[in-house]
């Protein structure tokens, strides 16, 4: 079954939808608002489940080449102690894939790079669909509209489809935490590949790149909104006496390439990431808190669950009831082990309840750490060759 198809949104999952899509013989064009991609400037870790999905959209092997594969690392305290070591070889063994870590621009450029030039339509927002026929959806761009079978909704946690679609959906909310995090100007001398420190609802972690490079990232309880001046001065400040390595990464970065977020996420879980001819992906249909590092890994498993449902049903609707039945549940799990994770992790404010976690911790034996990843890193892409 061959068809046309309109992502909204060429970020991760939006461009992976489309070379899964391409993948199994359908025409497809991607809109995109902006022309650089907002979080160009940072870096992603990607789980087991992440680099599978990219394998089965066909980009695997070149997103394996240009990421770091994470085989040192853990949780600390702001002392510096050891809470937890996170054992790469042994997820590499279990897994076949250590974590990987890779500049957002790097994955955003051979993403884009597997489609042919003429599939994007950058500098362009959609603002509503044509819903009125039951099996094509139209798409205004401009002065034009892009008629399809099936149309992606892949626009981000701030999702104008998604309001279009679910009215009565109260949309995403503030998860309580912002984040501010940068690229080291050159390579950055560190002991390990990967790195959290847990303070009292305040978090920094590390992650290197190939080219030897670090992305940091703080992040901490905050009201929304709150912006500073001098945002590596404030870090500075609050990181002044967590252990050395952290005040060096600040002093190793520029400070106009620290970029600030706050978190936000759907806390009410959608009823459906599908409506009539749209498949919601990615944030659109299930926004979640960066604290597993899942988001883009599941906008991933989205891409290529959507393709392998289109190419082994016999129509776009059955396709689009196996996509929600496959996806729904998963990517809702894992969005409330996010927030979990959030909680007793990054979020953890109160002295006592620092302490007790952390003494929990440093007894667990690391094989809990390990299964705690490999709880949602161990997933299987479908096919995306015709099944029946
Ligand atoms: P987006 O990347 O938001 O892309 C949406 C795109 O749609 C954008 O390019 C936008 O410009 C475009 N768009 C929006 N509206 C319109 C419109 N109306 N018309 C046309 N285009 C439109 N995930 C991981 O797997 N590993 C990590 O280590 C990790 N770390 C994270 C750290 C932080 C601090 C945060 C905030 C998130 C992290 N995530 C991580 C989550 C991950 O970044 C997201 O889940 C992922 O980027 C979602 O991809 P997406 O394509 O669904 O949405």
């Amino acid at each position: 079954m061959g068809g046309t198809a309109v992502v909204v949104g060429g970020g991760i999952g939006g461009l992976a939808a489309a070379l899964g899509l391409r993948r199994i013989g359908w025409e497809v064009r991607v809109v995109e608002r902006a022309a650089v991609p907002a979080d160009a400037g940072a870096g992603i870790s990607l789980h087991a489940n992440g680099l599978r999905a990219l394998d089965a959209v066909g980009v695997g092997t070149a997103a394996r080449a240009a990421a770091r594969p994470q085989y040192t690392g853990g949780t600390r305290t702001p002392a510096g102690r050891w809470l937890s070591r996170m054992d790469g070889t042994l997820l590499e063994r279990e897994l076949g894939a250590p974590i990987v870590g890779i500049p957002r621009a790097v994955l955003h450029g051979l993403l884009r790079a597997a489609l042919p030039a003429e599939c994007l339509l950058v500098g362009a927002t959609v603002h509503t669909l044509d819903l009125s026929a039951p099996d094509r959806v139209g798409v205004p761009v401009g002065d034009d509209v892009l008629e399809a079978d099936l149309v992606v909704a892949a626009d981000g946690v701030h999702s104008r489809l998604r309001g279009l679609l679910f009215p009565d959906h109260p949309g995403p909310v503030y998860a309580g935490s912002t984040v501010l995090r940068a690229i080291t100007e050159d390579p950055f001398e560190v002991p390990t590949d990967f790195e959290l420190t847990w303070g009292a609802g305040a978090e920094f972690g590390h992650i290197l790149f190939t080219d030897g490079r670090a992305e940091w990232h703080a992040v901490l309880n905050a009201p929304p909104g709150v912006r500073h001046s001098d945002p590596i001065g404030v870090l500075r400040d609050r990181f002044r006496d967590w252990h050395d390595q952290i005040p060096a990464l600040l002093a190793a970065t520029r400070p106009e390439a620290v970029l600030h977020h706050d978190i936000h996420e759907l806390v009410t879980p959608l009823p459906a990431f599908t409506a009539g001819r749209v498949a919601l992906l990615g944030d659109a249909a299930h926004a979640m808190t960066p604290h597993l590092g899942q988001g883009a890994c599941q906008a991933l498993e989205d891409a290529a669950t959507l393709a392998a449902a289109l190419a082994a049903e016999p129509s776009v609707d059955a396709a689009l009831v196996r996509y929600d039945t496959e996806r729904r549940p998963r990517a809702q799990s894992v969005a409330r082990a996010a927030r979990r994770a959030g909680r007793v992790g990054q979020q953890l404010s109160h002295p006592l309840a620092v302490a007790l976690r952390n003494t929990g911790l440093r007894l667990a034996p690391s094989r809990v750490t390990t299964r705690a990843i490999l709880r949602h890193a161990d997933w299987t892409p479908p096919s995306l060759l015709e099944q029946g």
